[in-house]
């Protein structure tokens, strides 16, 4: 087990600025992911763990030890990438000794070792295969083997998940998370898949521009995003805009509608404001049943999702989406059906996206 420490790291290509003071901990055992779009960092700032790539300025400590001069191969890091980076005409058992070869290992070692590896991986039985006689998953396994054979300090993976087809991504996530776990082993895992990052992480590095935009755990990240570029980055967000009519009790105008807003209390008379919802955290009933908080929508369309679906609904000028898990007995949606819309009171208020754009 070890803590990674990465400290006022900065890297630029050319003029662009990959990685922009970055500031990090990854404590012992712990499972971070970094995540963020294409041109984010992500894989740089990996590549500067592993040692594959230098920073222009900053460094990176393994237990308080610096090692950004150290070469990768003395650093205890095992790499996992995308391409699974085999050795083609190496068999299985070769592969995930390779490292163990290298580092002159005597060869009973060596044989125990791969056995247990194989074993771990799920893949005793196919250590004679050649890496073509195994399908991409399979293939990943070897890949995850051979870079835990050395028993590193800790492990770093590149999306390791993202060339296999949906029904291995979940196993394999699975399983790499149920190893990561049994092994105890500090890893950083790099991923644009939102759904992956959260799944499998005990923290989530959301990155943007070569900057971290905000680092926890995924729950605080999906319900509690620290800026505007996470609110839409991670899951589905709705902003509808409205004016506070009376803010000593939090009555907002939604186009011609109004709704009571916790938040909005004490904003003053006449100012705009963005309501933030998430789709799940808004209920459709049927026009007529509906009580408290609801305004008036019309559906758009429906897209059937299998266990899910997602409604686009236009409220006035405006539209928000909706997810609904699909119950039996709920109402079946149409579109140019009329439909009530509740929206909880203690929906978050945001200061009014309008007036942030002018400021800047
Ligand atoms: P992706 O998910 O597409 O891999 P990423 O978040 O991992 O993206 P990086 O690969 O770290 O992003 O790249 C960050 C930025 O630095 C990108 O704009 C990329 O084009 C640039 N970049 C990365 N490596 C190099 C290089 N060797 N030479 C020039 N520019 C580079």
């Amino acid at each position: 087990m070890a803590h990674v420490s990465i400290r006022h790291l900065s890297r630029r290509f050319g003029s662009y600025p990959a990685l922009d003071q970055i500031n990090l901990d990854v404590n012992s055992g712990e499972f971070v992911s970094l995540l963020g779009p294409s041109g984010s960092g992500k894989t740089t700032l990996l590549r500067i763990i592993a040692g594959f790539e230098m920073p222009d300025m900053g460094d990176v400590y393994v237990d308080g030890r610096p090692v950004t001069r150290v070469p990768p191969q003395k650093r205890q890091m095992g790499m996992v990438f995308q391409s699974y980076a085999l050795f083609p005409n190496l068999t299985v058992r070769d592969n995930i000794g390779f490292g163990l070869k290298v580092r002159h290992w005597p060869a009973d070692q060596i044989q125990r070792r791969v056995d247990e590896l194989l074993e771990l991986v799920g893949l005793s039985g196919k250590g004679h295969r050649l890496p073509r006689q195994l399908s991409g998953g399979e293939q990943q396994r070897v890949a995850l083997a051979r870079a835990l054979a050395p028993s590193p300090a800790v492990l770093l993976l590149d999306e390791p998940l993202s060339a296999l087809d949906a029904q291995i991504r979940m196993t394999l996530r699975r399983e790499i998370r149920r190893i990561q776990e049994a092994l105890q082993i500090t890893t950083v895992y790099v991923t644009h898949d939102q759904e992956e990052a959260l799944a499998l992480s005990d923290r989530v590095v959301v990155m943007h521009q070569g900057r971290i935009e905000q680092a926890g755990p995924p729950m605080a990240i999906y319900d509690h995003p620290a800026t505007d570029f996470v609110r839409r980055f991670i899951g589905t967000s709705n902003r509808l805009k409205a004016t506070v009519v009376a803010g000593d009790i939090g009555l907002c105008r939604i186009d011609s509608q109004v709704v009571h807003l916790t938040e909005a209390i004490g904003r003053m008379e006449g100012s705009t404001v963005d309501l933030w919802l998430r789709p799940e955290h808004v209920r459709l009933e049927a026009v007529g049943m509906s009580r408290d908080n609801a305004l008036l929508g019309r559906i758009d369309d429906v897209v059937f999702l299998g266990a899910r679906r997602s409604i686009r609904i236009r409220v006035g000028l405006q539209s928000l989406v909706v997810d609904q898990v699909r119950l039996p007995g709920e109402p079946v949606w149409a579109p140019g059906e009329p439909v009530s819309v509740v929206i909880p009171r203690h929906a978050p208020v945001l200061e009014d996206e309008t007036t942030v754009t002018s400021r800047k």
